[in-house]
């Protein structure tokens, strides 16, 4: 379903319609752009989505929307590199009432009884892609309606995704949770329905607003238990490094075909076990970023913690992008291509971030 092929992937770009995209995205038929897994994993940036649209000579008026999810993308990895692992915490206010640290089973056995939810965790399973507002509908069951504490469960969803992005991820169930936003986030049947064309009715989420916080856990919510994630990495095959040569790092956040495209070196997609044990992902995910990996000539594939590789390359030659989970690397960092690179910083709202961004734009 997700393209590994570079050149399909800019073709998509060029496909975006801005306007039908604002007036459906909450839909989940919506014209929404699927382009997340590209994006998260360095593959394009926002900016060249950016430039693409502009180049296109489309208005502004006509792109605001699309432009501001864009900036959401940005918004969120400024606040990963200015807070680091505070991100892995409630940031603005604590999540309450909480009533467990897991995930509800029902959520993981896509058996809340909600058709759409259900359809959506399955679909999840199946090609790793989740429509945004299935995503705050299930954040939202979990710590609004459940009492889960966000954590573990924006885990078992970042697994499964592959767009997972730490910072969309974690700020995503935090904005949910309320912990970084004034309130919680809930969605009722009614609004389910009408944006996942379903009609059902007598749910635990059947209630009117007013009925929101509901006065006691659903049955159906109840039951939630640990769940185990770890990444399986391929076997270390057979590499061949000159170390007379510069070294290009690649990840599984930076996997940019045009990064140094003309340049002389060792290319290597590093797969760290330490990377892999603080943020899992599943074999179907761990599959797409090697895929994707093959847009980048001559890459080889290392299994080794960034220290080991080093000592098989010249460090003064090692070049690696910018990024809240490669501040271990040493070497020459590269920036990351923003949409506005002069908009830097922690911003406490997303919209104190975006009227600079739109001035600039
Ligand atoms: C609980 C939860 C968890 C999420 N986890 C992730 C995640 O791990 N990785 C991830 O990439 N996104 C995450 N998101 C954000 C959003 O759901 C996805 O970026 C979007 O659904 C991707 O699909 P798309 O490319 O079709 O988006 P489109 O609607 O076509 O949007 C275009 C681009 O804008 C950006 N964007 C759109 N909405 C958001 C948003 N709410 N926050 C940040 N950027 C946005 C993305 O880069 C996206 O590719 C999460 C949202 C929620 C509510």
């Amino acid at each position: 379903m997700f393209t590994t092929d570079y050149n399909k992937i800019i073709e998509q770009i060029n496909a975006i319609n801005p306007s039908k995209y604002a007036s459906t995205r909450n839909y989940l038929n919506g014209a929404v752009t699927k382009l997340s897994p590209y994006i998260s994993r360095g593959v394009i940036s926002t900016q060249l989505i950016y430039q693409t649209l502009i180049g296109k000579g489309i208005a502004k008026y006509q792109m605001e929307k699309f432009v501001q999810e864009l900036a959401w993308r940005d918004y969120y990895q400024q606040v990963w590199i200015a807070k680091q692992t505070q991100i892995d915490d409630d940031i603005k206010q604590d999540q309450q009432p909480v009533a467990t640290q897991h995930l509800p089973s029902a959520i993981l056995n896509a058996a809340t009884g909600i058709t759409a939810i259900d359809k959506g965790i399955t679909d999840l399973y199946n090609t790793g892609y989740m429509h945004n507002h299935l995503r705050m509908y299930i954040a939202g069951i979990t710590c609004n309606a459940g009492q889960a504490q966000w954590y573990n469960p924006a885990k078992w969803m970042y697994y499964h995704l592959l767009d997972g992005d730490w910072a969309s991820n974690a700020l995503s169930w935090q904005w949910v949770a309320g912990t970084f936003s004034s309130k919680k986030y809930i969605a009722n049947q009614e609004n389910i329905n009408k944006y996942c064309n379903t009609n059902q009715t007598n749910t635990f989420l059947d209630v009117p607003y007013d009925g929101f916080p509901l006065n006691k856990i659903p049955d159906v919510l109840q039951s939630a238990a640990p769940i185990q994630l770890s990444t399986v990495l391929p076997a270390q095959q057979p590499i061949t490094l000159d170390n007379t040569l510069p070294t290009y790092i690649y990840n599984s956040y930076n996997l940019d075909p045009e990064w140094h495209k003309h340049d002389i070196g060792n290319r290597v997609l590093l797969l760290e076990p330490s990377h892999f044990a603080k943020y899992p992902v599943s074999e179907k995910v761990l599959n797409f970023v090697i895929e994707l990996s093959n847009n980048i000539p001559n890459i080889q594939i290392v299994v080794n913690e960034f220290d080991t590789l080093v000592n098989l390359v010249d460090i003064k030659k090692v070049y690696y992008k910018e990024h809240p989970t490669a501040n271990h690397y040493k070497g020459i960092q590269e920036s990351r291509d923003w949409m506005v690179p002069s908009v830097k910083g922690y911003y406490p709202s997303f919209f104190g971030y975006w009227k600079k961004v739109e001035k600039q734009l």
